[in-house]
């Protein structure tokens, strides 16, 4: 059998070159011993050392080979919680206390603002129109007579694509297929349910046995050219996620009596709503920008953050518009994030930490029936970032956030000794 190396020796073969950094793991037989010395190794070469890095709870064997390769360590983000937040939803209905992961210094704060004038007036409402995670292949045909040909042929075999998915999937199921068309191009949006999961492997792997069965079956010629398309869209801003949806397309409201607006937020309900106007719907316009919000990357990075989401889909979750109107002297405001991807079992929330911030918010893996939680936490989230919209805005309509941040973000606020 083969000797187990150990750190020095492995660190001494890494320096001539003959095992390769990101191969630890296979030579020691145990990711927790590999990540001690990739960074041994890298302490000693570069000179830094990282003591921080080093200091962690995760357990190198679990998440090997699923969340990390070449790892050295993982890095700390303050938690924080915003609560009790009052949902009314489909499936989020109580009091919840939400866990942000930031460092921006005032955003708790000012969400925790929002909060607590949201369920003083008896809760967000909250609704999930759509469900349904994306992956759409291009399809590669030589005309566009033949490309209208093989659509027709996909609506014929929709059964047949679905038969594949179940190869696949327990959880995920194929909803709709939606072609595109350019020139002799074909993209196949397939939309899956995917359970709790946010569901990217899921439907990445779903589609790939769908590919080869059009590769099988297609009696003409039609080639998948590229598994992913862009058409999806992932990780990337996009408006079709934005018009169909990707992931739970969600909504959140709220009317927000005068005196809470006026005695909690500080500010006229008129003015809240001339600022949206102004700012979020006519300044987002003017600025050519895809998202017509004040500040949805905020909570949403930092509750993705918290609950082990995919971090590089804030990009298209935080997409989505802020309405107002006034109801006599109340406020009315929603929320609509028409591309919200967030899921409760599989990838980082497998992590630790990240699966206590779930189960705090009573979501922490697979729901009964299946995608109940992943439905659940998204009404929380949509809630929560109404919280954060309506306090930016009232800090916006009393002049107030200037101040805010310098009171909280530059170290004003200390504790007392
Ligand atoms: P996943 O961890 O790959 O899959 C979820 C797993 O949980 C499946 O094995 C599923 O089994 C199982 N499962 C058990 N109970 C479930 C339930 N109640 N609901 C749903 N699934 C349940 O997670 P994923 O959400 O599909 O993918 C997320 C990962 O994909 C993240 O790490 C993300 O960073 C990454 N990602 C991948 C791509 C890509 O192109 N591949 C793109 C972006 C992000 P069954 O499948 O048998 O049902």
């Amino acid at each position: 059998m083969e000797k187990t190396l150990n750190i020095e020796e492995i660190i001494s073969k890494i320096d001539k070159g003959e095992v390769s950094l990101s191969k630890l793991e296979e030579h020691l037989g145990n990711a927790n011993l590999a990540v001690l010395a990739r960074r041994v190794y890298l302490e000693k070469k570069t000179g830094v050392s990282m003591p921080s890095i080093a200091s962690t709870i995760i357990d190198f064997e679990e998440v090997y080979g699923r969340n990390i390769e070449n790892a050295i360590g993982a890095v700390q983000i303050p938690v924080g919680i915003v609560g009790p937040l009052r949902v009314d939803g489909e499936y989020a209905s109580g009091e919840f206390y939400v866990p942000l992961a930031t460092t921006e210094g005032a955003l708790i704060a000012s969400v925790n603002r929002g909060v607590k004038a949201i369920t003083l007036s008896g809760g967000a409402k909250t609704r999930v129109l759509k469900d349904g995670m994306t992956r759409a292949p291009l399809i590669w045909t030589p005309s566009v007579e033949e490309a209208l040909r093989f659509i027709e042929w996909t609506k014929s075999n929709i059964e047949a694509f679905k038969a594949k998915v179940s190869e696949a999937t327990r959880h995920g199921s194929l909803i709709d297929v939606q072609p595109f068309i350019v020139g002799n191009l074909v993209w196949l949006r397939l939309v899956y349910k995917t359970g709790d999961a946010m569901g990217m492997n899921m439907a990445t792997l779903a589609s790939d046995k769908i590919c080869s069965y059009i590769e099988s079956s297609y009696d003409g010629p039609a080639r998948c050219i590229s598994l992913s398309g862009n058409m999806c869209t992932d990780k990337k801003p996009a408006i079709i996620n934005r018009l169909l949806g990707r992931g739970k397309y969600v909504i959140a409201e709220a009317v927000v009596r005068e005196n809470i607006v006026e005695n909690i937020l500080k500010a006229k309900p008129e003015l809240i709503h001339y600022i949206n106007i102004t700012k979020n719907l006519l300044g987002s316009a003017v600025a050519g920008s895809n998202s017509f919000n004040a500040h949805y990357a905020n909570i949403i990075a930092a509750i993705f953050i918290a609950t082990g989401q995919d971090a590089a889909q804030v990009v298209e979750s935080s997409m989505g518009f802020t309405w107002t109107e006034l109801r006599d002297r109340d406020l009315y405001i929603s929320v609509t994030l028409p591309s919200l991807e967030v899921g409760t079992i599989g990838g980082g929330t497998r992590l630790p930490a990240q699966r206590e911030a779930l189960r705090l918010l009573g979501v922490e893996g697979g729901g009964n029936p299946p995608g109940v939680n992943a439905l659940k936490f998204a009404e929380i989230i949509a809630a929560t970032v109404l919280a954060g919209e309506l306090n930016l805005l009232a800090a916006l309509a009393s002049g107030h956030l200037a101040r805010a941040h310098e009171k909280f973000g530059r170290g004003v606020v200390r504790v007392k000794r």
